[in-house]
C-alpha cells in the first residue's frame, strides 16, 4: 500500500469508525425521508419557487411549510415501509423512483399520475431505447447509485420486533400530528396554490408514484374481476341496395400529431402537400375542430374504440367490447397492423395473432434501419396479410366488408428525427438528440414537421393504394393526442386532461372517400362536410366508423355520429 494512502485512511479513521456505528434505525430512516424531501424533489421545490416573482418571506415561509409537511409525510410512509428484512431494497427502490422521476419531469415537463404510470408499465424496448440518455445516466448515478451504496451499506442496530414496532408506529404517528399542525397553520396559502396549480400535486415524489400505482392496481383488479361486457349483439351491415364488391375501410390511428403543425390546419409551413392536392381536387375532407380524448396513447387509443366517450371511459371500470367487436359481429373482417407499441387491448379479439401484426420484427433494410420500422412498412405488408385474412373467412359465408387498421409511429418522441427517412428531410437542421430541451427551438420544430410531412406522404400512400383496389374504399386519419414542443415550459405529452394545454389535445382529422363507395352508400355528395368545422371529438369515432362502415346498432348515437346528415338517396334504399 503507497504510504500516502496509509497516511490517507489513517487520517480518516476516526471519522470512519464513528460512521461505522450500527445506526439507530429511526435514525436512518430520517435520512432518507430528509434525502426524499430534498433533493429527491428537486423539480417540486423549482415549480414551486417558481410560482411567483416576488420572493419576499411569505414564499420562504410557503416553501418551508411545504417542505415539513411533504418530510412529515415521507417520515410516515417511510415508517409503515421501511421493516428490517427489506430495509435495503426498499430505500433503494424510493430513490430509483425519486431520481427517475425528477429526471423526466425535469427533462419534459411532464407530471406522474395514473395514466403516465400505466404508459410507463405498458412501454416497450424502443420507447426506453428513445429516452435513454447522457444526463439521465448522470441524474441515476448521483440519484441512485451513490446513495444507493451508501444506504446498502450502512450497519444498522438490531432491535426486538415488538420494540421496533412500537417506535416506527410512534414515529409515524409523531409526523403526522406535525403534518397536520403545518397543514392548520398553513391552510389558506397552501390550499389556494394546490387548488391553482394541479400539477404540483402530482409532482410530489414518492407519492405521485404511490397513488398512481394505487390507482391503477385498483383498477386492474376491478376489471379483471369482471367479465366482458359485450356491446352491439343486434349489429348488422345496412342494405342500401346498392350492389357493388365488400368495402375496404382504412382507418389510421395517428401518433402524437398536433392540428397546430399540420398544413391543412393552416400552419404556415405546407407540412402536408399531398393531402392538400386531394383536398383540392375535392376527394378529401379536413376536420379543423377535432379533439383528443386523452393525452397518451394508452388512454386515447381504447378511447376512440369505445362507445363510451371521454368522460364516462375516465370513471369506467367495467371491461366492454368495442368498436372492432361490433364490426365483426356485423360480419365484417377487421385487421390490425402495428408499427407501434401495441393495440392497448383494442384488437384482443381479433380471430387470431395473424391478425395483430406487428412490425416489430420486420426486417427490411430500408423501411427498418436499425431495428424500428418508418410507417410505410405497413403499406408493403398490407396486401399480403389482407389476402390471407380474407381467406380465413369461413366457407360459406359471404364477405360484407373488411375493416383495417394502421397503427402508427407518426410523431413519437422525444427522437421525432428518428420518423422520418433521410431522403425525406426538408427541414433543417434537425434536432438530433432525445434531451429536447438541449436543442435549439426551431430545430425541435424542424424534426417535428418533418415527421408530420411523412405522415402526410404516408397518408398519401395509403390513398394511391386505395385506388388500385377493384373496390369500394375509404380512409379515415385521425391523430390520438398532440405534442407539446416547449410551450409553456412543457414537451411532450400525457399532462392530466384538466390542465392539459391545447397543443396536446387538438387533433387533425381527415377523411378520403372512393367515388365507389359514395355510390355504394347512397349518401349525397359532401353531407358530412358541414361537420368539418365543428366541434368534434374522440367521442364521434366509434359512432361515426360504424356509419362509415355501414353497420347499423342501436348502440350507434346519431348525435354521436358525424354522418348523420347523410341519408341514402330514397332510389338506393333497399
Ligand atoms: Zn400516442
Amino acid at each position: 500500500m503507497p504510504p500516502y494512502f496509509t497516511a490517507f485512511s489513517a487520517f480518516f479513521r476516526p471519522f470512519s469508525k464513528a460512521f461505522r456505528r450500527p445506526w439507530h434505525p429511526l435514525g436512518l430512516l430520517l435520512v432518507l425521508a430528509l434525502w426524499l424531501t430534498t433533493l429527491g424533489n428537486v423539480p417540486l421545490w423549482r415549480s414551486f419557487w417558481a410560482l411567483t416573482d416576488s420572493h419576499g418571506l411569505r414564499t420562504g415561509l410557503g416553501l418551508l411549510a411545504m417542505g415539513v409537511i411533504v418530510f412529515a409525510a415521507t417520515t410516515v410512509l417511510l415508517s409503515l415501509l421501511v421493516w428490517p428484512r427489506w430495509r435495503k431494497p426498499v430505500g433503494v427502490v424510493l430513490l430509483m423512483v425519486a431520481a427517475a422521476n425528477s429526471y423526466f419531469m425535469t427533462a419534459y415537463g411532464v407530471v406522474i399520475d395514473p395514466t403516465m404510470m400505466a404508459n410507463t408499465v405498458q412501454t416497450d424496448v424502443r420507447e426506453v431505447r428513445d429516452l435513454l440518455s447522457g444526463s439521465m445516466l448522470m441524474v441515476l448515478l448521483l440519484g441512485v447509485v451513490l446513495p444507493g451504496v451508501w444506504w446498502w451499506r450502512q450497519p444498522v442496530q438490531q432491535w426486538p420486533a415488538m420494540r421496533l414496532l412500537g417506535r416506527q408506529l410512534g414515529l409515524a404517528l409523531l409526523a403526522l400530528v406535525l403534518m397536520m399542525v403545518v397543514i392548520w397553520a398553513s391552510f389558506q396559502d397552501l390550499a389556494s396554490t394546490m387548488r391553482n396549480h394541479k400539477s404540483l400535486r402530482y409532482m410530489v415524489n414518492p407519492f405521485n408514484t404511490v397513488y398512481a400505482s394505487g390507482r391503477l392496481l385498483v383498477g386492474q383488479t376491478t376489471q379483471a374481476r369482471m367479465s366482458l361486457q359485450p356491446i352491439g349483439e343486434d349489429a348488422a351491415m345496412v342494405s342500401s341496395g346498392a350492389a357493388g364488391a365488400p368495402p375496404l375501410i382504412v382507418l389510421v390511428v395517428g401518433e402524437t400529431v398536433r392540428a397546430a403543425n399540420f398544413g391543412l390546419a393552416g400552419y404556415a409551413r405546407d407540412t402536408t402537400p399531398e393531402l392538400r392536392q386531394l383536398q383540392t381536387s375535392g376527394e378529401l375532407t379536413y376536420f379543423s375542430n377535432v379533439r383528443s380524448c386523452g393525452t397518451n396513447t394508452q388512454v386515447s387509443v381504447p378511447c376512440m374504440f369505445s362507445h363510451l366517450g371521454r368522460e364516462a371511459q375516465a370513471k369506467n371500470d367495467i371491461p366492454y367490447e368495442n368498436l372492432l367487436d361490433v364490426l365483426q359481429r356485423a360480419g365484417m373482417q377487421v385487421l390490425w397492423l402495428d408499427n407501434q407499441s401495441g393495440c392497448k387491448g383494442v384488437c384482443d379479439r381479433l380471430p387470431n395473432f395473424g391478425n395483430v401484426a406487428s412490425t416489430l420484427n420486420l426486417k427490411d433494410p430500408t423501411l427498418c434501419p436499425d431495428g424500428e420500422c418508418f410507417d410505410e412498412i405497413m403499406l408493403r405488408v398490407l396486401p399480403e396479410r389482407l389476402t390471407e385474412l380474407e381467406k380465413s373467412r369461413p366457407a360459406g359465408k359471404a364477405p360484407v366488408g373488411t375493416v383495417v387498421v394502421l397503427h402508427q409511429m407518426g410523431n413519437h418522441g422525444p427522437a421525432y428525427y428518428k420518423r422520418t427517412p433521410a431522403d425525406m428531410k426538408q427541414y433543417l437542421p434537425e434536432c438530433r438528440t432525445n434531451v429536447l430541451q438541449d436543442c435549439p427551438a426551431q430545430d425541435i420544430v424542424n424534426a417535428y414537421d418533418n415527421a408530420v410531412r411523412y405522415t402526410d406522404h404516408f397518408l398519401g400512400q395509403t390513398v394511391r393504394w386505395l385506388k388500385t383496389q377493384k373496390r369500394p374504399t375509404a380512409m379515415l386519419y385521425v391523430s390520438d393526442h398532440g405534442e407539446s414542443l416547449g410551450e409553456k415550459g412543457l414537451y411532450l405529452h400525457g399532462m392530466p386532461y384538466m390542465m392539459a394545454p391545447q397543443e396536446q389535445t387538438h387533433v387533425p382529422m381527415a377523411l378520403w372517400l372512393s367515388k365507389s363507395l359514395k355510390m355504394q352508400s347512397g349518401w349525397e355528395a359532401n353531407c358530412w362536410q358541414k361537420q368539418a368545422t365543428d366541434a368534434l371529438t374522440h367521442d364521434h369515432y366509434f359512432h361515426s366508423v360504424l356509419s362509415l362502415a355501414q353497420v347499423k346498432t342501436r348502440w350507434q348515437q346519431p348525435e354521436l355520429d358525424m354522418f348523420s346528415a347523410c341519408k341514402a338517396k330514397p332510389a338506393l334504399r333497399g
